[in-house]
């Protein structure tokens, strides 16, 4: 697994905001559609392309296009619902997937609930949409999913990370491993705390997303 920080004052700023506790609903939901922008920006970087030629007023002009297969965007249940808009600005025509998991608060184990995927990946681009990259046990089994299916590439963007987690995805996906994988993210925090969220973090994603229900 690579990763890759979005070292970038704009991104700084913004997750300031977004971690304070007295940030409410509607201002962190911008934040984190603006946020997202930021991070697929740097998240497509190596998005695949092929060259085009097209006619200016004056003359042919090389250019590129998406590479066939479309690349796939896949939003995490719940909070991943936060970003998708974000990302669908600067790829409008990417096809959307869905995946929902839900973790279990005692055992801190993710279980999938919800699964709306392709049944054939092979070859395809894979951006996935997870605000925080807390254990990686939710990544990790999502990444699976998407590697039986054949995807060639899984690009994860999470607003935070936590050292764990990336450790965790990175043992189960090392450089060289199939699909290649990479984690884009605004920060990488400091630890998790027993309850498996975060520190300093920003709480609950999906929470301070939609509310606490
Ligand atoms: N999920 C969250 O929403 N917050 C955390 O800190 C960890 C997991």
């Amino acid at each position: 697994m690579r990763t890759l920080l979005a070292d970038h004052p704009l991104v700084a700023h913004k997750l300031t905001l977004l971690r304070y506790v007295g940030t409410g609903t509607a201002e962190f939901r911008a934040l984190a559609d603006e946020l997202v922008t930021l991070l697929a920006y740097e998240a497509t970087r190596e998005v695949r392309v092929t060259p085009v030629t097209v006619q200016t007023p004056v003359a042919p002009a090389q250019g590129v296009k998406l590479a066939s297969p479309r690349p796939l965007v896949v939003p995490i249940l719940r909070a991943g619902i936060g970003m998708l808009d974000g990302m669908t600005r600067l790829l409008p025509m990417a096809d959307v997937g869905f995946v929902g998991m839900a973790r279990n608060e005692d055992t801190l184990m993710a279980a999938t609930y919800a699964n709306r995927l392709p049944a054939d990946l092979t070859g395809r681009e894979v951006f996935l949409l997870d605000p925080m990259l807390a254990t990686g046990g939710t990544l990790v089994t999502v990444i699976e999913m998407l590697a039986k299916r054949g995807a060639a590439t899984v690009t994860a963007i999470c607003l935070l990370a936590a050292p764990e987690g990336l450790k965790r995805v990175d043992e189960a996906f090392p450089e060289g491993s199939t699909p290649a994988v990479r984690v884009v993210t605004g920060a990488i925090d400091d630890h998790l705390n027993d309850k498996g969220y975060i520190v300093p973090g920003l709480g609950d994603a999906g929470d301070r997303l939609f509310g606490a229900i």
